[in-house]
């Protein structure tokens, strides 16, 4: 039997690895990039180094010889869903969600208004950011909408003292833009109150111990009755504590995060530095209601950190309505020898550990759903990818690719630099 992958995220990974060590199945793992691991390494924060470092653990799923990586080819575009279906037995989908969100409100399309995947992506070095190092001399104050994790990490990167951020592997032209930032003061904004964030304690933690910057909340934002609100889950009394001890702290550092908390943005207008946001409440039934009054926050950048979402495949079924691919059990809706696992199934939400369970079922259900294999060999799918001029980057690529950042990372007194330019990761993957 054999097995294409298709995404070699986390999800994508598991699930070749639990179809090849389980079952002893063929797989061939596609990513539109040069090189494997997904958000582990275009999402995790580079100051999260044990995290980051899942990768390892990921990469020795291609060690097994039943399982190739197949870098730089985009499905969709270099070779078709349907193609797929001709050559393997099955095909996975674990493509991720990788679009933002909008909110809907003025001023949102001026230049400085980014979205956290796009902010994600340039200081994680992925191939296709953009460059936002030009704008961070021109703002001392940034607004970052949300209250999840991916807020408390992007309010991290851009306030953490470069003494930290350069030990890091973020790609050189990012750290040298970062140390030119004038960033001074981080607004994280939120429509809802402390007891709704969906911060995990750990992650909100570490902003109180960034040195040089003090972290403010608004004593008045935090619910009266603690343990009321915290009653149904132990991670809200945590964060609330958390909240708590700094509400009390006395401010005396030159830099800032402050919490926005109630506070649901109306518009911007970034050539003022202004976002304007409306101040909420919660009424007597705790329904998040609006106060009428509306305040301006300063901020001559915004990052909205509202959410992820999934994107369709030509070929595939796609619900356009939660933006995931429709599945039962698994299997794609529609679709024969389909199916699905990570956050194009589930939408973008569970931690890396998540996916694994999610692949470990889709496979469980795509090999007790399998008939007599009907898989044609390795060989024409290589030539056709071949004949379409696709230079295919494989773990042998990915090991070459490893090495030159680590060297280029030693070079600077760090453990690894992050290469960010798509030509030079494929030149070196293919030994060029
Ligand atoms: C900013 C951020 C920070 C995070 N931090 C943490 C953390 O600290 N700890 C934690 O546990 N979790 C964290 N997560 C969550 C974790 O990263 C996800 O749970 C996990 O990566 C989802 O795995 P996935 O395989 O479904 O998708 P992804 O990791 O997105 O992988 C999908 C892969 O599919 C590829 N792909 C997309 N389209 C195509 C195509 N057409 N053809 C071929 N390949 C394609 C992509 O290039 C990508 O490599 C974070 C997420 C984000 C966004």
């Amino acid at each position: 039997m054999r097995v294409a992958v298709i995404g070699a995220g986390p999800s994508g990974i598991y699930a070749a690895e639990h179809l090849a060590s389980e079952y002893h199945v063929e797989v061939d793992v596609y990513d539109y990039l040069p090189v494997p691991f997904g958000l582990v390494r275009y999402g995790v924060a580079p100051d999260h180094y044990s995290i980051r470092s899942v990768r390892d653990k990921l990469a020795e799923t291609f060690e097994n010889p039943l399982v190739r990586f197949r870098g730089n080819v985009k499905i969709g575009r270099d070779v078709s869903a349907q193609e797929l279906q001709e050559h393997y037995d099955a095909v996975v989908y674990t493509y991720g969600a990788s679009l933002d969100r909008e909110l809907g409100i003025p001023g949102e399309d001026h230049r400085m208004s980014i979205a956290a995947t796009a902010f994600v992506r340039w200081y994680t070095g992925h191939p296709d950011a953009i460059d936002f190092g030009e704008y961070l001399p021109y703002a001392s104050d940034v607004a970052v909408i949300g209250l999840g994790n991916v807020a408390v990490d992007v309010t991290r990167i851009l306030i953490k003292p470069m003494s930290e951020l350069e030990l890091t592997d973020i790609p050189q032209h990012v750290l040298d833009a970062l140390a030119r930032s004038a960033v001074r003061r981080v607004h994280v904004v939120g429509r809802r109150g402390p007891e709704h964030a969906t911060f995990t304690t750990k992650e909100l933690k570490e902003l109180g111990e960034i040195p040089g910057v003090d972290v403010i909340v608004d004593p008045k934002d935090l619910p009266s009755d603690f343990a009321q609100a915290a009653a149904s889950n132990k991670v809200v009394a945590r964060n609330l504590e958390v909240m708590s001890d700094w509400s009390k702290r006395e401010e005396h550092a030159d830099k800032s995060i402050q919490f926005h908390f109630y506070c649901a943005p109306v518009g911007m207008d970034l050539e003022r530095g202004v976002l304007s946001v409306m101040k909420m409440k919660l009424d007597e039934n705790g329904k998040l209601i609006s106060t009428g009054d509306v305040k301006d926050i300063e901020s001559q950048m915004v990052i909205r950190s509202i959410g992820y979402r999934g994107e369709g495949l030509p070929g595939v079924p796609f619900d356009q309505e939660s933006n995931v691919i429709p599945s039962v059990d698994s299997a794609v809706v529609g679709l024969e020898n389909s199916y699905v696992a990570g956050w194009i199934k589930r939408g973008p939400s569970g931690i890396i550990g998540t996916n694994k369970k999610d692949a470990v079922a889709c496979i469980n259900q795509l090999v007790s759903s399998s008939s007599e294999s009907k898989a044609t060999s390795a060989e024409i799918i290589d030539q056709v990818l071949a004949d379409r001029g696709v230079n295919v980057v494989d773990f042998a690529g990915w090991k070459r690719i490893d090495a030159r950042e680590k060297e280029l990372g030693q070079s600077r007194g760090r453990e690894r630099t992050t290469i960010h330019n798509r030509e030079n990761l494929i030149q070196i993957g293919l030994g060029i």
